[in-house]
């Protein structure tokens, strides 16, 4: 079994990140400039913006992060993004999700420019994508694709199977496997927890990609010898014999796992670091304004 290293590809990713802008800089251009907003004090999502500021200071991108009471109206929220929309300063800009309960996330998606959308979940970044044109692609299914194809996992004409149907991973990734193209050009099934026998499918897959949350969900016997697995997953596991009181674990059986794949990705280590050199290289080409130059 060989790992699908994330860190070490998201440092190749993000050394090659950090030099096209470092050339931005010779020629006395303004470093890319990130902007997360978040709303409300969530630790987990405080975590998560955290990481994606320090990320950016890594390789020289200029972040904000702008923080709110989880009593923001709705509003003011809508209001700062049409403010974030127009600053010339800010060239993307990310909503952190979960809002709070009485904000309309689909609103405030819809409200920040598709162009300044680095996160990709603006409706038009995704119907772009359904339809093979430029837009920005969510960070975690862009972290699988240049995972695969840094390792050079064949793709055309296999099985891939697909666990978990979430906005922001499952269902795009099975569109983007189905994609014209390398990587895609998969026959795509996309299964989910109303999913009739789960095993019949994944034993099937030659790529299986699990985004469910569930430790040990799919367990050696569901998968096919030689799969190449991608694990998603990250749940904490309570283990009292760490110092931090717990492990993360995927969705895939590691232990197991190894004994079947030909490839898989470790957790943590897989996708996660992957997931967030994507955001950074959104926001770069942001900067840039290269995703969308040739029809606007
Ligand atoms: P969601 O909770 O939004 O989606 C989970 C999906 O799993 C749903 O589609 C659900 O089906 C499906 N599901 C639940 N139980 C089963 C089951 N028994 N069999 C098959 N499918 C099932 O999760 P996310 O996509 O946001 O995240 C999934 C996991 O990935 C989490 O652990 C999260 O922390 C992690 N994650 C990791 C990232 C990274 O960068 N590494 C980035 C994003 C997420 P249904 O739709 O029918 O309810």
């Amino acid at each position: 079994m060989e790992l699908l290293d994330g860190k070490a590809t998201a440092k190749r990713y993000r050394e090659s990140i950090k030099e096209e802008v470092q050339v931005m800089a010779e020629r006395g251009e303004r470093p890319p400039h990130l902007v997360a907003v978040l709303v409300g004090n969530d630790p987990a999502s405080d975590t998560y913006v955290q990481n994606k500021v320090r990320a950016c200071e890594k390789v020289g991108i200029q972040s904000t992060k702008l923080q709110y009471t989880s009593d923001m109206l709705e509003s003011d929220l809508l209001e700062k993004i049409d403010e974030l929309n127009h600053d010339d300063t800010v060239d993307g800009f990310i909503v952190q999700l979960p809002l709070p309960l009485h904000i309309n996330k689909y609103k405030v998606i819809e409200r920040i420019d598709f162009r300044k959308d680095v996160d990709g979940f603006h409706p038009i970044n995704i119907g772009r994508m359904a339809k093979d044109m430029p837009a920005f692609l969510p960070a975690t299914p862009n972290g699988i694709l240049k995972l695969l194809e840094h390792y050079q996992i064949p793709t055309k004409g296999k099985h891939c199977v697909v666990v978990g149907r979430s906005d922001i991973v499952g269902k795009p990734i099975s569109m983007l496997m189905g994609r014209w193209g390398y990587p895609g050009d998969c026959t795509v099934t996309l299964t989910h927890k109303y999913t009739e026998g789960l095993a019949s499918y994944t034993r099937q897959a030659d790529i299986l990609i699990t985004a469910v949350g569930q430790p040990s969900l799919i367990t050696g016997d569901m998968l096919k010898n030689g799969a190449v697995g991608v694990d998603v997953g990250i749940t904490r596991v309570n283990d009292e014999t760490r110092e931090r009181g717990y492990v993360l674990k995927g969705d895939i059986d590691y232990e197991q796992g190894k004994e079947r794949c030909s490839y898989l990705t470790p957790v943590p280590g897989g996708v996660g670091p992957m997931t967030i050199a994507s955001l950074l290289q959104n926001t770069l080409l942001a900067a840039k304004g290269e995703v969308f130059h040739e029809d606007h």
